[in-house]
């Protein structure tokens, strides 16, 4: 196994059985992530990107081969453990933002910290601070429905970036938005990438968005069909293994 990878999929398979149908989501994938690596998966709607989304990050099992991520593999962790793995290495960024309408933005974003048992003064601070980080402390008390679509997904970054994990895993994180506050989104997350050497994998059907990344993955029915390296990836000199 490569010493600097984060994650680590080999020739994994995911069937979704649903009785009547059977889908043959994952048929052998092998994928590595570096670590400080930002990579794009991109692929026609159904190929199974979020399918591997999920079995990467444990969400979902998968049904052969393995998942290794920091040198362990998902397998051999207990539910409980996977649970605790995402909650403090991993954050998530979705399309469609999954935030609370009734809670502030400060409120999404320290969620996770008072879920973790986090004190309510550090949970918040916390907060603050991922919300400066991404631009927008000055709309901390603003709910989600009064902020645009680019502010709601700095929000949801924001709320990612809380645990400090060592990778984001993003589906489809501009897909809502007007090209110029997606390419402020891929922006902000290179900056992140830079400064922090975050590792992103970030879903999406933009190639102006794939094109920012350090490498295009794409995903045909199943499989990787193709691998395209743009960049090389800016691993801060701290966290080359
Ligand atoms: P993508 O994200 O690339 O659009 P998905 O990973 O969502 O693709 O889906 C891959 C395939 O698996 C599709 O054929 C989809 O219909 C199927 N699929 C996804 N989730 C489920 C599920 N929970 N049950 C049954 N089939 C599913
Ligand atoms: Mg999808």
């Amino acid at each position: 196994m490569s010493t600097s990878a984060i994650v680590e999929a080999r020739s994994i398979v995911k069937t979704y059985d649903t009785g009547a149908v059977r889908v043959d989501a994952l048929r052998g994938v092998d994928l590595t992530l570096e670590r400080g690596e930002m990579a794009a998966i991109m692929g026609p709607s159904g190929c199974g990107k979020t399918t591997l989304l999920n079995c990467l990050s444990g969400l979902d099992a998968v049904d052969a081969g393995e998942v290794v991520i920091e040198g362990t593999s998902l397998g051999e962790m207990s539910d409980r453990e996977r649970t605790d793995y995402r909650a403090r290495h991993m954050g998530f960024v979705f399309q469609f933002y999954n935030l609370m309408p009734v809670l502030t933005a400060v409120e999404n974003v320290e969620l996770p910290l008072l879920l973790a048992r986090v004190g309510a003064k550090p949970a918040r601070q916390k907060a603050l601070d991922a919300l400066e980080l991404v631009g927008i402390a000055d709309r901390a008390g603003h709910v989600p429905d009064a902020l645009s679509g680019g502010e709601r997904q700095r929000v949801t970054i924001a709320r990612s970036l809380v645990n400090d994990p060592a990778i984001v895993w993003a589906d489809e994180p501009t897909g809502d938005l007007d090209s110029e506050n997606a390419q402020e989104i891929v922006a902000l997350m290179r900056r992140l990438n830079v400064e922090r050497g975050l590792s992103f994998l970030i879903v999406t059907h933009d190639i102006a968005v794939g094109r920012k990344t350090d490498r295009i993955i794409r995903m045909l029915d199943g499989v990787v069909v193709e691998e395209q390296q743009l960049e090389v990836p800016h691993v801060l000199a701290g966290h080359a293994a």
